[in-house]
């Protein structure tokens, strides 16, 4: 793009969305549109909100921690805080909260963390020697999702109105083609750009202000503002699936047109589906938060781990 000038002013182009082109200042108007076409459209906040967004230290969350909290005052909300998850993983977890202290420090952003050791009474890296140990068989994302979820949902409820995350547009045609191909009709059901809504008393409303927005425009974004978001790979990850699915779209022609048509298509069946899936939530008999059995998942590994602990 070095020589193509923006299709709005003389200035060099950085971004082509398979339309225009758009130079800095241009790009990033372009993107603060595509949030708030979201953000309004569906709903996301109300004036005064607080918001908690979950920032697990990837360019999607650390973008949307300062895309909000930037436009903080345009869009009324009372405050914006980043909740990152410490679940204790050596090497990995480590690295990128160090980056993130630095990181709020220099853009003036707030941060909570809250820790596994001390939530659960076991870090992640503790956790999995003892599966190891006792031979269960279970892969650390199994448990690490599970609390990771609870502990968010906790701690977004006790102290926030809404919590936002960074999933952008091929997370989330990503997951329409994943739960479609595995038959996972009840997540397809529960997925969307707002979900939580009145579900039960203590489940927070979550958001996804990036839901039209790109994995390649949250990159430049991250550059743009330069946000520097070192890429680590958890020792732990997998998911060949999800990455051949990537992989797959991506390499597509028209890669912004299909993302879009396939989030289409999945919205204009989705409340169908949900109307058709209306599945009740019940109340943890431990914890007291929303589960569709007696006692939650979180609840039923905390009191394994704790056991094997022992
Ligand atoms: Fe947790 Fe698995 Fe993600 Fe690592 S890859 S942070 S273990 S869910």
């Amino acid at each position: 793009l070095a020589k193509v000038k923006c299709s709005y002013c003389d200035k060099p182009a950085i971004y082509y969305d398979g339309k225009k082109y758009y130079c800095k200042e241009h790009f990033l108007e372009y993107f603060k549109n595509l949030a708030f076409k979201a953000i309004k459209e569906f709903n996301m906040f109300s004036p005064g909100d607080r918001v908690a967004v979950a920032v697990s230290g990837g360019k999607d969350s650390v973008s949307l921690l300062h895309f909000l909290t930037k436009h903080k005052d345009e869009l009324e909300l009372k405050e914006v805080v980043g909740l990152a998850i410490d679940e204790g993983i050596k090497g990995y977890r480590d690295v990128t909260l160090n980056y993130l202290k630095d990181f709020a420090k220099k853009h003036n952003l707030k941060i909570k963390i809250i820790s596994f050791k001390e939530e659960i009474g076991l870090t992640l890296d503790e956790m999995f020697e003892l599966t190891k140990k006792y031979n269960l068989g279970y892969w650390p994302c199994t448990y690490c999702g599970v609390f990771r979820r609870w502990l968010l949902n906790k701690y977004a409820i006790e102290h926030f109105d809404v919590l936002a995350t960074g999933h952008n547009l091929n997370d989330e045609a990503q997951t329409v083609i994943l739960n479609l191909a595995e038959h996972n009709i009840k997540d397809l059901a529960k997925g969307g750009p707002v979900t939580g809504i009145k579900r039960h008393n203590k489940f927070i409303k979550r958001v996804k202000p990036f839901y039209y927005i790109t994995e390649k425009e949250t990159t430049i974004y991250s550059i743009v503002n330069k946000l520097n978001v070192p890429y680590i790979e958890c020792p732990y990850a997998r998911g060949a699936f999800r990455i051949y699915v990537r992989d797959l779209l991506y390499k597509m022609e028209h890669v912004r047109e299909l993302h879009e048509n396939i989030i289409k298509k999945y919205l204009s069946f989705r409340d169908k589906l949900q109307k058709r899936y209306n599945f009740e939530l019940k109340t943890c008999k431990i914890c007291g938060f929303p589960t569709t059995r007696e006692i939650c998942q979180a609840c039923q590994l905390r009191l394994t781990f704790q056991k094997l602990k022992e």
